[in-house]
């Protein structure tokens, strides 16, 4: 299933896309995608139903993302070899954990803000997964079976902030729009293998970043296993698990940062596509 959450932000409905790539509104069988609709019961449930006899959602609808009510949005930093190598750092002996503000969620689609003093403002595709079951010291065996499903993230950066600022990658990760999540939570039956997925980031339709999650380091059941050592995983948690190379800091022969007007374009394979156009806080 294409799980999907549609309207005004702070306002969105929940939803799903039909066998026809149609929108279907959920909001007469549940609140949100969130929370217990994210369990193996939660999805079964929704499984059950006709897409069919839901309401057809009229129009092309702005979406949000594709997930309600995060609780901790976690990214994984430096996780594949190659995309550690054009930044010059080590290949990590564990995954680098940095928290992004859950206040920079937003859509898939929606204008991605350039900060006050922002000069380095970079973008980073990867792939999001979003836990459906409650896990702590899960073992990487049974890690994949608390995930609800699998959706794009562009962990966007800024890179002074992320370094200059004094202080942890969080600054750089958080600022405002600096993560749109979606256009879908595919759920991990559609999903057979996470380590196989290509995935791509255009800017102003020039192809910046391609990769596949076969070369990540630490795998996504590897990353729930060492995670769920530190803290309890709950539902509705999402973890961006790094990007593949080909940041604007890596560009040779100077680095590439986005200015207002660009457009960042990026997909992973079976999980759909985004569409961002960057502003410029007043
Ligand atoms: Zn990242």
């Amino acid at each position: 299933m294409k799980l999907l959450r549609f309207g005004e932000a702070g306002a969105e409905k929940p939803g799903m896309l039909d066998a026809n790539g149609d929108l279907r509104d959920l909001s007469g069988v549940i609140d949100d995608i969130a929370g217990d609709v994210l369990s193996d019961d939660g999805l079964a449930r929704l499984r059950a139903l006709n897409p069919d006899d839901l309401p057809r959602v009229a129009g092309n609808p702005r979406l949000g993302a594709c997930v309600g009510d995060i609780g901790k949005f976690c990214c994984i930093g430096l996780n594949y070899s190659d995309h550690a190598a054009e930044t010059g750092s080590a290949i990590p002996e564990h995954p680098i954990l940095f928290m992004k503000a859950n206040s920079a969620i937003v859509g898939p689609n929606d204008t991605v803000m350039l900060p006050r003093g922002s000069t380095r403002t970079d973008w980073e595709v990867e792939l999001g997964v979003v836990i459906g079951r409650t896990c702590k010291y899960v073992d990487r065996a049974q890690a994949l079976d608390h995930v609800a499903g699998y959706c794009v993230v562009n962990d966007v950066s800024e890179r002074h902030f992320q370094s200059g600022l004094t202080g942890q990658w969080t600054k750089g990760k958080s600022c405002d729009t600096f993560g749109p999540t979606g256009p879908w939570l595919v759920t991990r039956d559609e999903v057979p293998d996470p380590q196989a997925l290509d995935m791509y980031l255009d800017v102003n339709g020039k192809r910046m970043q391609t990769g596949t999650t076969a070369t990540m380091i630490f795998t996504v059941a590897e990353i729930i296993e060492h995670l769920s050592q530190l803290f309890t995983l709950h539902p509705g948690d999402v973890i961006s698990t790094g990007t593949p190379p080909g940041v604007g800091l890596g560009m040779k022969p100077q680095p590439v940062f986005l200015r207002a007007g660009d457009v960042m374009e990026l997909g992973i394979a079976g999980l759909g596509d985004q569409r961002q156009e960057v502003g410029q806080d007043a």
